[in-house]
């Protein structure tokens, strides 16, 4: 039972909480975690709905007021939004806006750190950015020399990546999203009671109409069977530092290695966890630089990852599908 924990998300744009991390957000606040979401952006150069509910002018202030609802429907406990312009990210200041980070990070003290992966799950500029950004705070956080002006050390206990492994990716025919590697999973976090929230937080962000539909459908209560079923209750969370096949179902445990905490995916973990070939790293870490984010994602020949680096540039050793 957690009694004090404390969860921060770093996101880029109001609907990235309620779309990739909605169910995780509001389990565990529901279990008393306190959680804090820092949105780098309003959102300002999105779509104002179909048909359009504001003026383009408008958007920044409606998308903000669309996320705090959000916020309520999830239970986040603190909301904080960075100055920057939606679309821009890639291009600010990267050393103002890390410190920033870093001194959000030693404020609020969090004990798990999540943010995009360096895909950004959709190769979203924006998303890839500002992962780049939280994951140099986060190590820079617990360092006394860095940005000392930004407040006392602070190591968050857990790191992780909010992702879509290559077996979801699969069974709901996620067409724009960037798969990982089922093996990679570090964390899978069941999320079935909290659905509901999750489709009407999502349905908060009424201007971003289009995307609700699309995820409407991934959070569907109708599904009773097949691997939809399998893997609509689950949302999942990759360690870039943690060992791989050490998997988790609760974001504040610690893995152990070979660990198997988690039964997810039902049925095909047993397989998928430890049969996955591991030279297929669908993305090394410290490739930042060269994500050239081309992916290729075909759901009715498989679940192909590609990307920057050539090692990686070959079907997956194994699909869902097969
Ligand atoms: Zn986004």
């Amino acid at each position: 039972m957690i009694e004090t924990g404390r969860l921060m998300a770093i996101l880029a744009h109001p609907d990235d909480e309620s779309f990739c991390i909605g169910g995780t957000l509001a389990k565990y606040a529901a279990q008393g975690v306190e959680t804090t979401l820092i949105c780098a952006t309003r959102g300002e150069a999105g779509k104002c709905g179909e048909p359009p509910i504001c003026r383009p002018d408008e958007l920044g202030s409606v998308r903000e007021a669309e996320l705090r609802r959000a916020a309520e429907v999830l239970q986040i406990g603190r909301v904080e939004f960075l100055p920057y312009r939606d679309k821009e990210l890639n291009g600010v200041d990267e050393k103002e806006i890390v410190a920033r980070l870093v001194g959000l990070i030693r404020r609020h003290r969090p004990q798990v750190l999540i943010t995009f992966g360096p895909d950004g799950l959709t190769c979203h500029p924006d998303h890839v950015a500002i992962s780049r950004f939280a994951t140099a705070a986060a190590c820079l956080a617990p360092a006394h020399w860095a940005y000392p002006e930004e407040g006392a050390p602070w190591r968050p206990g857990r790191f992780f990546y909010t992702g879509m492994p290559c077996s979801y990716i699969n069974a709901f025919g996620v067409s724009h999203c960037v798969p990982r590697a089922d093996s990679e999973v570090s964390a899978a976090i069941p999320v079935g009671p909290y659905l509901r929230q999750k489709r009407a937080a999502i349905r908060c962000h009424r201007t971003q109409s289009r995307c609700i539909r699309e995820l409407e459908r991934l959070t569907d209560p109708t599904i009773r069977s097949g691997e939809r079923m399998r893997h609509r209750d689950w949302e999942f969370f990759f360690d870039p530092f943690a060992p791989t096949g050490a998997i988790v179902d609760d974001l504040f445990e610690t893995p152990q290695a070979q660990s198997t905490g988690a039964d997810w995916p039902v049925g095909a973990s047993a397989t998928t966890k430890h049969s996955a070939d591991d030279s297929v790293r669908t993305y090394p870490e410290a490739d930042f630089a060269t994500w050239p984010c081309a992916t290729i994602h075909s759901p009715s020949a498989g679940c192909v990852a590609a990307h920057g680096s050539p090692r990686s540039r070959q079907p997956l050793a194994w699909t869902a599908t097969q």
